[in-house]
Protein backbone atom coordinates (compact mmCIF):
# COMPACT_ATOMS: atom_id res chain seq x y z
CA UNK A 1 0.00 0.00 0.00
CA UNK A 2 1.42 3.52 -0.96
CA UNK A 3 1.93 5.74 2.10
CA UNK A 4 2.02 9.48 1.65
CA UNK A 5 5.00 10.56 3.58
CA UNK A 6 4.11 13.92 3.33
CA UNK A 7 2.45 14.32 6.62
CA UNK A 8 5.13 12.07 8.09
CA UNK A 9 8.36 12.99 7.06
CA UNK A 10 8.83 16.85 7.69
CA UNK A 11 11.77 17.70 9.14
CA UNK A 12 11.53 19.36 12.81
CA UNK A 13 13.30 22.06 12.69
CA UNK A 14 12.80 23.34 15.87
CA UNK A 15 15.58 22.21 17.77
CA UNK A 16 17.84 25.01 18.68
CA UNK A 17 21.81 24.26 17.88
CA UNK A 18 23.79 24.78 20.72
CA UNK A 19 24.88 27.85 19.87
CA UNK A 20 21.73 29.46 19.56
CA UNK A 21 20.93 28.12 23.10
CA UNK A 22 23.82 29.67 24.27
CA UNK A 23 22.45 33.08 22.84
CA UNK A 24 18.79 32.73 23.58
CA UNK A 25 20.39 32.40 27.42
CA UNK A 26 22.32 35.51 27.25
CA UNK A 27 19.51 37.58 25.96
CA UNK A 28 17.77 35.95 28.32
CA UNK A 29 19.96 37.35 31.04
CA UNK A 30 20.53 41.06 29.75
CA UNK A 31 16.69 41.23 29.41
CA UNK A 32 16.20 40.33 32.71
CA UNK A 33 19.25 42.48 34.46
CA UNK A 34 17.39 45.12 32.10
CA UNK A 35 20.42 45.77 29.73
CA UNK A 36 18.45 45.61 26.86
CA UNK A 37 14.95 46.00 25.45
CA UNK A 38 14.10 42.79 23.80
CA UNK A 39 12.08 45.04 20.90
CA UNK A 40 15.16 46.88 20.18
CA UNK A 41 17.03 43.74 19.94
CA UNK A 42 14.59 42.29 17.62
CA UNK A 43 14.23 45.71 15.77
CA UNK A 44 18.21 45.68 15.06
CA UNK A 45 18.56 41.74 14.02
CA UNK A 46 15.79 42.78 11.80
CA UNK A 47 17.81 46.09 10.41
CA UNK A 48 20.82 43.61 9.63
CA UNK A 49 18.51 41.29 7.99
CA UNK A 50 16.48 43.02 5.48
CA UNK A 51 17.93 46.77 5.72
CA UNK A 52 21.46 46.56 5.56
CA UNK A 53 22.70 43.73 3.21
CA UNK A 54 25.09 42.81 0.42
CA UNK A 55 22.53 45.12 -1.82
CA UNK A 56 24.42 47.95 -0.36
CA UNK A 57 27.51 46.56 -1.45
CA UNK A 58 26.63 46.06 -4.63
CA UNK A 59 24.88 49.51 -4.73
CA UNK A 60 28.46 51.06 -4.60
CA UNK A 61 30.00 48.57 -6.72
CA UNK A 62 27.47 49.41 -9.87
CA UNK A 63 27.83 52.83 -9.05
CA UNK A 64 31.53 52.62 -9.46
CA UNK A 65 31.14 50.71 -12.72
CA UNK A 66 29.14 53.49 -14.29
CA UNK A 67 30.46 56.55 -12.81
CA UNK A 68 33.88 57.15 -13.34
CA UNK A 69 34.31 60.42 -11.11
CA UNK A 70 32.83 57.88 -8.52
CA UNK A 71 35.08 54.95 -8.92
CA UNK A 72 37.98 57.75 -8.75
CA UNK A 73 36.30 58.59 -5.42
CA UNK A 74 36.17 55.33 -4.03
CA UNK A 75 39.80 54.76 -4.42
CA UNK A 76 40.85 57.75 -2.86
CA UNK A 77 38.28 57.76 0.14
CA UNK A 78 36.21 54.88 0.20
CA UNK A 79 34.88 55.91 3.43
CA UNK A 80 33.32 59.39 2.09
CA UNK A 81 32.59 57.92 -1.13
CA UNK A 82 30.04 55.31 0.35
CA UNK A 83 28.71 57.65 3.26
CA UNK A 84 27.90 59.64 0.25
CA UNK A 85 25.70 56.96 -0.77
CA UNK A 86 23.62 57.02 2.62
CA UNK A 87 25.84 54.21 3.87
CA UNK A 88 27.34 54.82 7.45
CA UNK A 89 27.75 53.40 10.71
CA UNK A 90 28.91 50.07 12.73
CA UNK A 91 32.05 48.31 11.39
CA UNK A 92 32.10 50.36 8.41
CA UNK A 93 33.41 53.79 9.76
CA UNK A 94 37.11 52.98 7.86
CA UNK A 95 36.68 51.58 5.10
CA UNK A 96 39.04 50.56 1.67
CA UNK A 97 37.71 49.66 -1.70
CA UNK A 98 39.90 47.11 -3.56
CA UNK A 99 39.67 47.23 -7.50
CA UNK A 100 39.98 43.71 -9.30
CA UNK A 101 41.84 44.30 -12.51
CA UNK A 102 42.77 41.72 -15.38
CA UNK A 103 46.05 40.95 -13.21
CA UNK A 104 45.07 41.99 -9.49
CA UNK A 105 42.60 39.49 -7.53
CA UNK A 106 41.81 41.24 -4.17
CA UNK A 107 40.31 38.36 -1.69
CA UNK A 108 39.51 40.08 2.05
CA UNK A 109 39.64 37.67 5.56
CA UNK A 110 40.15 38.82 8.89
CA UNK A 111 42.67 36.19 10.47
CA UNK A 112 42.07 37.58 14.17
CA UNK A 113 38.24 37.36 14.50
CA UNK A 114 35.56 38.53 11.90
CA UNK A 115 35.70 42.01 11.19
CA UNK A 116 33.60 42.69 8.24
CA UNK A 117 32.27 45.62 6.22
CA UNK A 118 28.65 45.85 7.90
CA UNK A 119 27.56 48.98 6.55
CA UNK A 120 27.62 47.63 3.22
CA UNK A 121 27.62 43.76 3.39
CA UNK A 122 25.01 43.20 6.16
CA UNK A 123 26.22 40.36 8.49
CA UNK A 124 29.13 37.81 7.37
CA UNK A 125 28.37 34.46 6.33
CA UNK A 126 29.73 31.57 8.74
CA UNK A 127 32.53 30.40 6.69
CA UNK A 128 33.67 33.82 6.71
CA UNK A 129 34.39 33.59 10.25
CA UNK A 130 35.25 30.17 10.44
CA UNK A 131 39.04 29.36 11.60
CA UNK A 132 39.58 27.19 8.09
CA UNK A 133 38.69 30.07 6.02
CA UNK A 134 41.07 32.66 8.29
CA UNK A 135 44.13 30.81 8.74
CA UNK A 136 43.78 29.70 4.85
CA UNK A 137 43.15 32.44 3.35
CA UNK A 138 46.20 33.87 3.79
CA UNK A 139 48.58 30.55 3.59
CA UNK A 140 47.19 29.17 0.34
CA UNK A 141 44.67 31.69 -0.76
CA UNK A 142 44.55 30.00 -4.49
CA UNK A 143 43.22 26.60 -2.93
CA UNK A 144 40.78 28.34 -0.82
CA UNK A 145 39.31 30.46 -4.10
CA UNK A 146 39.28 27.29 -5.95
CA UNK A 147 37.23 25.52 -3.38
CA UNK A 148 34.72 28.61 -4.08
CA UNK A 149 34.68 27.14 -8.20
CA UNK A 150 37.24 30.20 -8.49
CA UNK A 151 40.08 29.47 -10.60
CA UNK A 152 42.54 32.15 -11.59
CA UNK A 153 45.08 32.08 -14.26
CA UNK A 154 48.42 32.06 -12.65
CA UNK A 155 49.36 35.47 -14.37
CA UNK A 156 46.91 36.88 -11.79
CA UNK A 157 47.96 38.05 -8.65
CA UNK A 158 46.00 36.61 -5.68
CA UNK A 159 46.33 39.87 -2.90
CA UNK A 160 45.02 38.93 0.53
CA UNK A 161 44.24 41.57 2.81
CA UNK A 162 43.65 41.09 6.83
CA UNK A 163 40.79 43.17 7.75
CA UNK A 164 41.07 44.95 11.52
CA UNK A 165 39.12 47.28 14.05
CA UNK A 166 40.37 49.85 12.15
CA UNK A 167 40.15 48.97 8.50
CA UNK A 168 37.20 47.37 6.54
CA UNK A 169 37.97 46.44 2.42
CA UNK A 170 35.62 46.11 0.01
CA UNK A 171 36.52 44.34 -3.49
CA UNK A 172 35.46 45.97 -6.34
CA UNK A 173 34.91 43.03 -9.05
CA UNK A 174 35.73 43.88 -12.41
CA UNK A 175 32.62 44.74 -14.83
CA UNK A 176 31.54 41.33 -16.87
CA UNK A 177 31.84 41.78 -20.09
CA UNK A 178 29.06 42.42 -22.46
CA UNK A 179 26.76 44.95 -20.13
CA UNK A 180 27.43 47.75 -22.08
CA UNK A 181 24.67 50.49 -22.00
CA UNK A 182 23.04 48.96 -18.62
CA UNK A 183 21.83 50.47 -16.11
CA UNK A 184 22.85 50.37 -12.71
CA UNK A 185 19.79 48.49 -11.36
CA UNK A 186 20.83 45.84 -14.10
CA UNK A 187 24.42 46.09 -12.76
CA UNK A 188 23.39 45.61 -8.81
CA UNK A 189 22.22 42.02 -9.90
CA UNK A 190 25.51 40.46 -11.42
CA UNK A 191 27.19 41.69 -7.91
CA UNK A 192 27.24 38.85 -5.47
CA UNK A 193 27.83 38.91 -1.90
CA UNK A 194 31.09 36.50 -2.50
CA UNK A 195 32.47 39.03 -5.35
CA UNK A 196 32.26 41.75 -2.69
CA UNK A 197 34.66 39.46 -0.62
CA UNK A 198 36.77 38.10 -3.28
CA UNK A 199 35.77 35.00 -3.18
CA UNK A 200 33.53 35.40 -6.58
CA UNK A 201 33.67 37.38 -9.30
CA UNK A 202 30.52 39.46 -10.27
CA UNK A 203 27.83 37.03 -12.90
CA UNK A 204 28.13 37.54 -16.36
CA UNK A 205 25.00 37.57 -18.30
CA UNK A 206 23.87 34.98 -19.36
FE1 LIG B 1 38.15 40.73 13.13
Amino acid sequence: MPHDHHDHDHHHTSELSPIELRVRALESILVEKGYVDPAAVDAIIQTYETEIGPHRGAHVVAKAWSDAPFADWLKRDATAAIASLGYTGRQGEHMAALFNTATLHNMVVCTLCSCYPWTVLGLPPVWYKAPPYRARAVREPRAVLAEFGLVLPETTEVRVWDSTAEMRYLVIPQRPPGTEGWSMEQLAELVTRDSMIGTGLARTPQ
